[in-house]
């Protein structure tokens, strides 16, 4: 392998930054994070899906800091809901609305509906950008079945409403154990794979 490639991770989430290094560590990368360059405003999120979203972070930020850029997009998709909230998961109950306003809401929205009835996936699309304008893309999910109530008090976001039927938990319940078969981890672990290959 010849010099160390340079990525950087056009995230200014101290939770995903950490998360993404450790997916990465494998990789021989060097990772910089925002913080090491002059602050800008963040692009708008203006996509129709998560791969235009992480498409637009990665490319605002592979073009103003000149270096390779890594950025993702993730939500929730249920079936029952024509796949959403997805791109809108962290604004589906306003702005201004708690995780657990947003659960509650999707569990009434979900109310009387039958288990086979009530599928769902989180997705994580990664998208890295060089300068040349050059694209890798990947994607995870992790299927399961929306809860009909809260159970567990781990992780973030959705996790207390989404339940995995082999593991009889949600991914509120399942601590460490859910970074490794999370749609992030999945991403991510297939980018690093990608990029490997694009090196050799
Ligand atoms: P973003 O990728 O940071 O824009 O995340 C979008 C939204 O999707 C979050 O605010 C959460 O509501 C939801 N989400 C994404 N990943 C997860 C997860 O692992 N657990 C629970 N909710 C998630």
């Amino acid at each position: 392998m010849g010099e160390q490639m340079e990525i950087l991770l056009a995230t200014s989430n101290p939770g995903k930054i950490k998360e993404i290094k450790k997916i990465l560590s494998p990789y021989g990368l060097k990772l910089l994070t925002l913080e090491q360059f002059p602050p800008l405003k963040a692009p708008a999120e203006t996509g129709k899906d998560f791969a235009e979203n992480a498409r637009i972070k990665a490319g605002f930020y592979a073009e103003k800091m000149a270096k390779p850029a890594l950025a993702d997009d993730s939500g929730l998709e249920v079936d029952y809901l024509g796949g959403g909230p997805g791109i809108y998961s962290s604004r589906f109950a306003g702005p201004e609305a708690s995780d657990a306003e947003r659960n509650q809401k999707l569990l009434s929205l979900l109310k009387g509906v039958p288990f086979p009835r009530r599928r769902a996936a989180f997705v994580c699309v990664a998208v890295l950008i060089f300068p040349g304008g050059k694209e890798l893309k990947t994607e995870g999910r992790l299927e399961g079945y929306i809860a009909t109530r809260p159970m567990g008090n781990e992780g973030f976001g959705y996790d207390p409403v989404f339940f995995l039927p082999e593991y009889k938990k949600t991914t509120a319940q399942l601590g460490q154990e859910k970074n490794r078969i999370s749609h992030r981890f999945r991403a991510f672990k297939a980018m690093g794979e990608l990029i490997s290959r694009e090196k050799s």
